[in-house]
């Protein structure tokens, strides 16, 4: 009994190793995983935080940029208007032409944006302007910010299409205003001609990346300086381009992610419609110089990440190899034990009880059936004639003839509670706890017909056929009592049955 309560205790240890490993695989994946989870978590958020850097980098540029164009227009602004002022008069004698003609170079020389002052009479005809030689023979007429002026009645600054300048060739942004007489009827147009290398000089101050973009247009979408600086596209409509198309309409100024259809680029915008001149500036980092660095370090990250993991992973696995080492050592321990147990409680030939087995359970039952009042019986058991069996068989046959006895007298122990035990060469003995005198008596009679229906054949016995004798002692235990005793009663049974010819089971009666 107490065998089997060890058995199971020891089975349920070795299933807490059996879970103790799969934890191990399940804590271990759980580290991988997290260790993933945590990586991708940073390395997303480290690419949304650098991307955002670029925004707002780009969005600063873009104000500075709308700030420097204001500056720029503003200034050369106010020379057209104290130029309209001064042309008030209306009578262009070339004295005052001669002032004037001073003071525009000099402000076209203050101002390092300014290509050149002009007024232009109501026939495109300059009549004065801050170069010094004059060609009456040439005309504006034919140029769009004239005619505009010539058709509006607008008096507010215009900002036209890049042109190449008459003077030199250069490329200039035109910026002009018109002049009316007294009657308010069209009297001219007065220009200020803005440097486009002055753009270009602006633009190469910003810090912006290699693959970045600057940009003014027209309101209309028409491109006026562009970084990096390509000549062709001067002049070229940006109506089409995303920013015109999708975003100015819904918002004035905002951040823009365009993949570029000329060099395929992903760039970060930031755009701004400046609110006094009909102008749209833009600026932009490209996304992959943005994140070069977070792709840097998410290199580095995820290659330290993965060693990390695969150490782990290499520690789970020696772990789980000592784990499992660990739960085979103890199976062949437990396998051990148990067959030393065996060994201690059982008979080797006949796999029966021992005598040790026998006293440590009797003086248990003893104790148990006392406290509920419950009889034991003992039967001993002794072969007829067996040294005669074995001087006429051979000991060996004589070793085969007691496991056959003893298998006989197992079948016949039938509750978990009865014990059938090897008491000693060719006696035997059943425990019968919980058993009457009457139970006892018809079980030790079935092992002894069972005996004699198994018919082994003894010629050194009377019948012809292996017998055995049998004595049977039943009792209340007091739970003090020697087992030596109890023995010994059954034993004069057996003695009893001895004398009385044998093949016989006997019931101790006590004389006393
Ligand atoms: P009785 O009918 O009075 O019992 O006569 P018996 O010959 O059986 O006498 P006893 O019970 O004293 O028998 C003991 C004999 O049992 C001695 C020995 O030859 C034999 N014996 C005891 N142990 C073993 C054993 O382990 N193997 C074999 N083969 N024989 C054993
Ligand atoms: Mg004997
Ligand atoms: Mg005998």
């Amino acid at each position: 009994m107490s065998l089997i309560i060890k058995n199971k205790k020891v089975q349920s240890g070795g299933l807490k190793r059996f879970s103790l490993a799969n934890i191990t695989i399940v804590f271990i994946g759980f580290v991988c995983v997290c260790l993933v989870g945590l990586l991708f978590l940073h390395l997303v958020e480290a690419r949304r935080y650098e991307l955002k850097v670029a925004e707002f980098a780009s969005a600063n540029v873009t104000r500075a940029m709308a700030q420097q164009a204001e500056d720029t227009f503003d200034e050369a602004d106010l020379v057209l208007e104290a130029l309209i002022d001064s042309l008030g008069a209306n009578n262009y004698d070339a004295q005052q032409q001669l002032r004037l003609h001073d003071v525009l170079a000099r402000r076209a020389q203050a101002l390092a944006q300014v290509h050149g002052f002009f007024f232009f009479d109501a026939g495109g005809h300059s009549v004065v302007s801050s170069f010094g030689e004059k060609f009456p023979e040439a005309t504006v007429a034919d140029r769009a910010y004239f005619k505009y002026h010539q058709n509006s009645d607008s008096l507010a600054p215009l900002i036209s299409a890049a042109i190449r300048s008459r003077e030199n060739g250069e490329w200039v942004i035109p910026f002009s205003r018109r002049v009316n007489d007294a009657q308010g009827h069209f009297n001219g147009v007065v220009l200020a001609a803005i440097k486009m290398q002055y753009f270009d000089d602006f633009f190469r101050g910003f810090n912006i990346d290699a693959d970045g973009a600057m940009l003014i247009a027209l309101s209309d979408g028409t491109l006026l300086v562009r970084r990096p600086s390509v000549e062709r596209y001067i002049g070229v409509s940006l109506v089409d381009g995303e920013i015109f198309h999708d975003y100015l309409p819904h918002a004035s100024s905002g951040n823009a992610r365009i993949t570029s259809k000329l060099d395929g680029q992903v760039r970060l915008f930031a755009y701004k419609r400046l609110g006094k001149y009909d102008l749209v500036v833009a600026g932009a980092n490209s996304e992959k110089s943005a994140l070069n660095e977070w792709y840097n370090t998410a290199v580095r990250t995820s290659l330290i990440t993965g060693g990390v993991i695969a150490v782990i992973g290499l520690f789970g696995c020696l772990l789980l190899i000592q784990v499992r080492n660990g739960v085979q050592v103890e199976q062949s321990l437990r396998e051990a034990k148990g067959m030393l147990q065996l060994q201690a409680t059982h008979d080797s030939l006949t796999g029966l009880a021992n005598r040790r087995l026998f006293e440590l359970s009797f003086s248990l039952e003893i104790k148990r059936c006392a406290r509920y009042k419950r009889p034991i019986s003992l039967v001993m058991i002794d072969i007829d004639f067996f040294k005669t069996y074995n001087d006429l068989y051979g000991h060996v046959a004589g070793d085969q003839c007691l496991s056959i006895v003893a298998e006989i007298i197992r079948l016949c122990s039938q509750r978990t509670s009865d014990l059938a035990v090897r008491y000693g060469g060719e006696e035997f003995c059943l425990l019968l706890p919980e058993t009457d005198a009457t139970g006892a008596f018809a079980i030790a009679e079935r092992l002894r017909l069972g005996i004699i229906e198994r018919a082994i054949p003894h010629t050194g016995n009377p019948l012809g056929t292996l017998t055995i004798s049998l004595g049977c002692h039943t009792f209340i235990p007091e739970g003090n009592e020697a087992s030596s005793d109890i023995i010994a009663k059954a034993d004069t049974a057996l003695y009893q049955a001895k004398n009385a010819g044998r093949n016989t089971t006997q019931v101790f009666a006590d004389m006393a």
